[in-house]
């Protein structure tokens, strides 16, 4: 039976203008972009549409305290997100009702007013606020701490909905998305992108954008390239709906949260990681050494059922090791109710109006994390035609917009109008890592 795209039912045509490998937001929106742009566009998916990290985000939209090199595709990030409702047509719970993060220590406040000082510099009116003006922000809240770092302009939007959301617009435009199929290969021509092997059938292109997440290092591998990407997990939970605590995006005290318009909360242990320990983690060790010593006290490493699963996946008669670039399908990311519980005890604390908090539902995520803190963003001088869109460190639903019109930029008009050379894949050459400033 052939396989037909999600939305549109359409067969898998055996030509595209550009072929995206991942359904995530990077994808979705390079997608939207592209077809916009009025090219042929096929996504593949190899489960869902923003069924890892892009559905499983908190939904914090942030252009302060960012790695100097993302502030300027998040100032012109938030100015797509502005327009997003009414270009997609949907509401997408946006709101810019700012962001607090709140100093744990004179230390931490001390170097928020650096951080405020170099967004201030690209005209980010980020600020270091006292306990005073926190009290009057959040009048709920019983500990202000030393002050804080408040950016009146920062937003936040549902995951759940925004990806979808691009994919159907996309494909009003002509785009075609296949779930439940893989990109399984990719076919060269003196070099240069020729076509994409999907699950279900070829597709000749002469462009491809990696956007597949946590996997991409599998597909570069494929191709003979390392890409020193790592994942940590992340856990979450959506609350009971509670009365109102605030409109901004918090962090603070360890936890982080953000009140939907119905009430309930997605709230989280702020910066805290599990890596659950399998060989793929030893790959990019050494690249990671700096980080992971940098956040020694916010990462846990697991020895548990991810890790005898992978073990399983490595006998070579199963399809994870026989389709590497496909892998797991749909891998289990068990969230860690540890996490959860010191979050719903952290807020009822800090929040008696949120006495009886519960949590509804708990999930986790893989983040794929680049040791630097930034994305892998552009064309492959290895591999004419193919365009990166990943390594999104744990910021990249924010990213997603820009990162779609600039990956799009790249594939319609040959160069992006904004400056991607930070984000070059050939930074990692000859073992040049940096450190990552930025965060999660
Ligand atoms: C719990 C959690 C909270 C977060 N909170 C925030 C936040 O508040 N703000 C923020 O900015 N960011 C946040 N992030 C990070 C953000 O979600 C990610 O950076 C972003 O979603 C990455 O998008 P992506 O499209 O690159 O990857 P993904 O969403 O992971 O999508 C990649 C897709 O590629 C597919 N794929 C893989 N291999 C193949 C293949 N061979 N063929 C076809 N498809 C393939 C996968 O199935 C997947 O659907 C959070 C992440 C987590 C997990």
């Amino acid at each position: 039976m052939p396989v037909l795209s999600t939305f549109s039912q359409l067969p898998m045509p055996t030509e595209a203008d550009a072929v995206i490998i991942g359904a995530g937001i990077q994808g979705c929106a390079s997608a939207y972009y592209l077809a916009k742009r009025g090219l042929k566009v096929v996504v593949l998916e190899k489960s869902r549409i923003a069924g890892q990290q892009s559905g499983r985000a908190w939904g914090f939209v942030r252009a302060m305290d960012r790695d100097p090199a993302e502030t300027p595709l998040m100032i012109a990030g938030l100015k797509l997100w502005q327009e997003l409702e009414s270009e997609l047509g949907t509401d997408l719970e946006w709101r810019q009702d700012g962001n607090l993060f709140l100093a744990g220590d004179e230390a931490e406040l001390a170097r928020f007013e650096i951080g405020a000082a170099r967004d201030r510099i690209f005209g980010i009116d980020t600020k270091v606020i006292t306990p005073q003006e926190v009290s009057a922000l959040i009048p709920g809240l019983v500990d202000p701490g030393p002050g804080g770092l408040w950016g009146p302009k920062e937003g936040q939007a549902e995951p759940r909905k925004v990806s979808p959301a691009f994919a159907r617009k996309a494909t009003e435009l002509g785009a075609l998305f296949f779930e439940g199929c893989g990109a399984v290969a990719i076919d060269r021509q003196a070099g240069a992108v020729a076509a994409v092997v999907s699950e279900a059938g070829t597709i000749r292109t002469k462009n491809v954008v990696l956007a597949a997440g946590a996997s991409s290092f599998r597909v570069m591998h494929g191709l003979g390239l390392f890409l020193p990407q790592q994942l940590a997990r992340f856990t979450c939970s959506r609350t009971n709906p509670l009365p109102p605590l605030s409109r901004i995006a918090f962090y603070g005290h360890h936890i982080g949260f953000r009140q939907r318009p119905d009430g309930s909360l997605n709230l989280a242990e702020e910066l805290k990681v599990d890596v659950d320990l399998t060989l793929d983690r030893f790959r990019a060790l050494r690249s990671f050494l700096p980080s992971l010593w940098d956040n020694r006290s916010a990462t846990t490493f697991c020895v548990n059922s991810v890790t005898v699963r992978d073990l399983l996946h490595r006998l070579p008669w199963r399809p994870e090791a026989r389709i590497p670039w496909v892998h797991d399908r749909d891998p289990v990311i068990p969230a860690n109710m540890r996490r959860v519980r010191n979050a719903l005890a952290q807020l009822a604390r800090l929040f008696p109006t949120a006495v009886g908090v519960q949590a509804v539902e708990s999930w986790a995520g893989n983040v794929d994390l680049m040791p630097d803190g930034i994305p892998v963003l552009g064309p492959v001088a290895q591999v004419p035609g193919l365009v990166l869109a990943t390594g999104l460190t744990g910021h990249g639903f924010g990213m997603g917009p820009i990162v779609g019109k600039l990956t799009s930029e790249v594939i319609a008009d040959g160069k992006p109008s904004l400056d991607l050379t930070a984000f070059r894949f050939s930074r990692y050459a000859n073992g040049k890592i940096g450190r990552s400033t930025t965060r999660y």
